[in-house]
């Protein structure tokens, strides 16, 4: 059950199938954002602890290893044993995840079974990455997959198991190893989930974990020359440094899953009630701490006065509280700064001229709540229209007809996510076909799920995790060609 107590059993950093201290000798503390006292101090990795994982996942890699001899069915069984201790752990994971994040208990349960979820559906790709047999004439030619080497992850602080399942989950099953830095706000589940790897019985070196800080230890991953590639999730900012990071080192190979201004786009043929839910749900659920968060609400102008109302009413009945109580739907931000940058933004949505129709303030003095915010009003080129706020501000504008809204969607330099709610086929299919997005949902949001690819057009991104798609992040293709002699 729920464990606001739950006291974090590893706080080291994972080399090599040991938990062992930084060399440094650093720690670093970890933050509860709904009381802002220090949960535990953990070891602080740097370039000299990455060098070292690296080497551990070397030499897991290395063709004679224990790693490399195993059929992918063995694979397989390691992946899904992974997932039971998973299952037995789910309340210390989610306890742990709650504490960290301050998401509520339910949600962080939620995301443990989704992070199960991801690991099982890659589970059963352990043996089915085909290569090819090409017509060559006198010569047979063939393709071979084959896992890419030392993958090194680096991910955010939002979601951090699931986060951590979608990196780990393809790379295991095509046989890579990993060397993952959690964020620095939210270092525990993968410091669990790490000693959970050796548990289920991974071979040394194939999995470690560094948590520590993004200029020290993610710069150490992304500059790595043993390091085949790196996997991404966090701010367009830092993806850019890393791609130039990997650029100058060994040209790894890069996947960026970066930020979102999403659009949902409501007609005025719907039940109005269902769609301001939908668009409720599209943003503030874990406080709008969502890449691929609806931000930008799009309402035709027939129902626009009738939905802002009910949808000020919905933010309003959000509950902010305690996460670990199970009425709370509203926790914490993830720390101070993220919460004063929230401020700002509703300061410069308020003086260029969207109406505030609730919210807008910090909640209570503790922690770092703010109340769920409404602007209506909101026109194209307002900052608060353009730029990711990553908190629980939605923003709801107005518009008339399908081709100016296809236009005004794709008006921004993000293109991870677009929403539509109308029960007229074409105008769905129109702008599903025509908006710049990675995913777009059709009278639904956030429909995420493993087998389904997701990504980014334009700034958000580079490559497509998850589904089939999210194998080839991992894996290289050799051609091998037969002379018939
Ligand atoms: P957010 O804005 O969501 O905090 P960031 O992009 O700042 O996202 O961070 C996401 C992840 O990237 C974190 O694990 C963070 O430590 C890491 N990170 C930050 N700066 C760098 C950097 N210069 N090189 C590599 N990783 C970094």
């Amino acid at each position: 059950m729920a464990n606001p107590n739950e006291v974090p059993k590893y706080t080291q950093l994972f080399i090599n199938n040991e938990f062992v201290d930084a060399v440094s000798g650093k720690k670093f503390p970890t933050i509860n954002p709904a009381t802002g006292k220090v949960i535990a101090e953990i070891a602080e990795g740097d370039k000299a602890d990455v060098d070292l994982a690296v080497a551990a996942a070397k030499k897991a890699f290395h063709r004679n290893s224990a790693w490399r001899k195993l059929s992918p069915l063995e694979r397989t069984a390691l992946i899904e044993k992974l997932c039971s201790l998973m299952e037995r752990d789910k309340y210390i994971l989610a306890s742990l995840e709650t504490q960290d994040n301050g998401k509520p208990f339910t949600s962080a349960l939620g995301d443990v079974m989704f992070a199960i979820m991801s690991l099982k559906y890659y589970a059963g790709w352990t043996d089915k990455f085909f290569g090819e047999t090409i017509p060559g004439g006198d010569f047979v030619v063939q393709t071979r997959k084959e896992p890419i080497g030392v993958a090194g992850q680096i991910i955010p602080w939002n979601y951090p198991l699931v986060m951590l399942a979608w990196k780990w989950a393809p790379a295991l099953a095509v046989g890579c190893t990993i060397v993952l830095k959690p964020a620095e706000q939210t270092p525990l589940t993968a410091l669990h989930m790490a000693a959970l790897s050796k548990e289920a019985g991974f071979p040394a070196g194939v999995i470690n974990v560094i948590p520590g800080y993004g200029p020290t230890a993610g710069a150490a991953i992304s500059e790595h020359h043993d390091v085949q590639k790196v996997a991404f999730t966090g701010s367009a900012d830092i993806g850019r440094i890393i791609m130039q990071a990997a650029a100058k080192t060994n040209l790894k190979r890069v996947t960026l899953e970066l930020g979102g201004k999403s659009p949902f786009v409501v007609f005025d043929d719907v039940d109005v009630d269902k769609a301001v839910q939908l668009t409720h749900d599209a943003i503030f659920p874990n406080q709008g701490q969502t890449c691929c968060a609806g931000t930008r609400t799009f309402v035709h102008e027939k129902i626009y006065e009738e939905f802002v109302k009910k949808s000020v009413a919905l933010a309003k009945a959000r509950k902010i509280g305690n996460p670990f109580e199970t009425t709370t739907t509203h926790g914490p931000q993830i720390d101070e700064e993220m919460m004063n940058k929230i401020l700002g933004y509703i300061e410069i949505g308020q003086k260029e001229g969207a109406k505030l129709q609730c919210g807008g303030k910090r909640a209570g003095n503790v922690g770092y709540f703010i109340e769920p915010t409404v602007f209506s009003d909101v026109t194209d080129k307002m900052r608060i229209a353009q730029e990711e706020i990553f908190g629980p501000v939605m923003s709801i504008l107005k518009f008339s007809d399908i081709e100016e809204i296809i236009d005004r969607a794709n008006d921004v330099e993000y293109g991870l996510a677009a929403g539509v709610i109308t029960n007229d086929i074409n105008k769905a299919t129109k702008f599903a076909n025509n908006v710049n997005a990675g995913s777009v949902w059709i009278n639904c949001y956030n429909a995420v799920m493993p087998q389904a690819p997701f990504g980014g057009f334009k700034q958000s991104g580079i490559g497509r995790e998850m589904g089939r798609d999210g194998l080839n992040n991992y894996l290289e293709t050799k051609t091998i060609t037969t002379k018939i002699v």
